[in-house]
């Protein structure tokens, strides 16, 4: 039982401070007394007084609202293991025994054992009330000792542990939930990706074919078609550029990092950029690295971020304007590079926004197309290499982009050596010699641009399926030289299929070219892990098509070997 005392003030013979001083220490003791009242009485604590045994010898009252015994009811009778539920208290006396390497011990000694060393120690454990109702508990155990340093026993305070348990049960459900809801984004976007990429390979590659065609157009049919087109190339970089996004967003972009030449990739960045540089009567002032430099990261992504840069700036200059490119040593382990415009310049409060998504800064009723996500993305493409990006703009005079990235040392092998298109010891083909292809697609937009892309090769004979399993009794019976197969067919999958045709001694040599509107890069990598010689994105680029389709064709005629895995985005 706890004990306090009161003293009460002698009556009679002290003096007047005596009797102050008296009455401070009762005031202190009656303090004292509260508070230990109060601890004891608490009803959020369970404390609980054992003696050396273990048996019960002080039950509070927040142990009695916990458990729903009263005090007399357990005071002198149990000991406190006998209120938890007991298979925890075995396993807990199995894991004491594993971790000190002792006989397992029963009951209440496990609980106190590493108390009784001196060690505090705390468990969680079920407790099990009168009722039989059970709440999760966290339990303090303390050992007591009297002034001799004897053991006299223990002290347990416990809390009620549902609330947190409850908060964890939760927190590990809504990881679940958020966890299926990123599957269902990626999913989500997979499709979207394809389903809208199907459509506008129509669209494209009928108005490529259009284009094209030798038959006489008019001025306004031709107009008509490049409009067509046009916008056709402008929506799938819409659609590249948010799924890009929302990769990144995701945290599933894949880098492949590796130690590249800033002149090549700058040098590439000239080819593809003079011609809107042209369009918009912008010199471009490519100032080329004083002596070779290097950096790690992602080529591809680079030229993205480059080109990106670069397009604004011509974009937003003034017709005459120029675009300079600096590339400069900022740190020995940083480069940055420079894309200085003589655009209108941005005022303060519009740099600040300037790397928002879908944020335009007004620029939407300027006529120059753009969905406000690139630089967002350059943004955040930078920062995943381990750069920085920024701007300095003065209104009036011009902005300077630039971009930090991480310097790397020359490499000891040339990396990224030009594509040099393998050269062919072959004969050349005999005009006449008629060569069969065999197209397996289920769409029929698809199917007939093909087919009529074919047919402009009067050599090229096209056999057709819809569907896999008439694929593969096509390529059996004529023995094609190529295969272009879609990948999402009903029934079996494009990518089955091509096992299956590599499993077959009589179709396993014949070079199979994937032709997908599965576009995302984890899509094309499957794919061409699986053993597509190519894989070509929809929408088909006419002329990128009838490329892979001729490396395809020598790669049949070279050898009865597998062609060189390579990608080929048609985007
Ligand atoms: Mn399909």
């Amino acid at each position: 039982m706890p004990k306090y005392s009161l003293s009460r003030a002698a009556p009679g013979d002290v003096g007047t401070a005596a009797v102050t001083n008296e009455i401070r220490r009762q005031q202190a003791l009656l303090k004292a007394g509260a508070l230990q009242n109060a601890i004891l009485n608490s009803p959020n604590f369970s404390i609980i007084a054992t003696d050396e045994k273990g048996i019960i010898q002080l039950f509070n009252v927040g142990a009695e609202r916990m458990l729903g015994y009263t005090a007399a009811e357990v005071v002198n009778r149990i000991n406190p293991s006998d209120m938890h539920d007991p298979l925890e208290v075995e396993a807990r006396a199995r894991s004491l025994s594993l971790e000190l390497n002792t006989p397992i011990l029963p009951g209440f000694e496990a609980l106190a054992f590493k108390a009784s060393r001196g060690i505090d120690d705390s468990y969680d454990l079920t407790y099990i009330c009168k009722d039989g109702s059970r709440f999760p508990a966290v339990v303090s155990i303390t050992a007591l000792r009297d002034d001799y340093d004897e053991l006299i026993g223990y002290l347990l305070i416990g809390a009620d542990n549902s609330v947190r348990k409850q908060f964890e049960l939760e927190l590990t459900d809504a990881k679940a939930t958020a966890e299926a809801a990123n599957r269902a984004k990626s999913e989500f976007l997979s499709n979207m990706s394809h389903e809208l990429r199907s459509p506008l390979n129509a669209i494209l590659g009928f108005a490529q074919l259009l284009a094209s065609d030798a038959a006489p157009q008019s001025d306004n049919q031709r107009e008509s078609t490049e409009q067509i087109l046009h916008a056709g190339w402008y929506l799938l970089d819409l659609i590249n550029e948010v799924l890009d996004l929302a990769l990144i967003e995701s945290g599933k972009l894949l880098l492949s990092m590796e130690p590249m030449s800033l002149e090549d990739v700058l040098l590439d960045c000239q080819s593809m950029i003079d011609p809107q540089a042209q369009k918009h009567r912008v010199v471009m002032d490519f100032r080329p690295p004083p002596a070779p430099m290097f950096v790690r990261a992602d080529r591809t992504r680079v030229k993205q971020i480059l080109l990106n840069l670069l397009s604004n700036a011509i974009k937003y200059n003034r017709a005459g304007g120029t675009v300079a490119i600096e590339v400069s040593v900022r740190s020995p382990d940083r480069i940055r590079i420079t894309v200085r415009d003589t655009g209108a310049g941005l005022s303060p409060d519009k740099v600040s926004q300037l790397f928002q998504p879908f944020n335009r800064l007004g620029q939407q009723a300027g006529g120059e197309e753009g969905t406000g996500i690139g630089l967002v993305m350059t943004k955040r493409l930078v920062e995943l290499m381990g750069g920085v990006i920024g701007v300095e703009s003065t209104v009036d005079v011009g902005s300077a982009f630039w971009v930090e990235l991480v310097r790397a040392p020359r490499p000891c092998f040339a990396h990224g050596a030009p594509d040099v298109p393998p050269t062919h010891a072959v004969p050349a083909p005999l005009d006449c010699e008629l060569r069969t292809l065999l197209y397996v697609e289920d769409n029929p937009a698809n199917l007939k641009l093909v087919q009529q892309l074919i047919a402009r090769r009067p050599n090229l004979r096209l056999l057709t399926a819809t569907d896999a399993s008439a694929g593969i009794e096509l390529a059996r019976a004529h023995l094609p030289e190529v295969i272009l197969m879609d990948i999402n067919l009903p029934g079996i999958s494009g990518i089955r299929a091509l096992k299956l045709l590599r499993e077959d001694p009589l179709t396993r040599h014949i070079p199979v070219v994937a032709i997908s509107a599965n576009a995302m890069p984890h899509d094309i990598r499957k794919g061409l892990e699986a053993g597509f010689c190519r894989y070509l994105t929809k929408p088909i680029r006419v002329d990128a098509f009838m490329n892979a389709l001729d490396a395809a064709l020598d790669t049949a005629r070279a050898a009865p070997m597998r062609g060189q895995a390579r990608q080929d985005e048609a985007s």
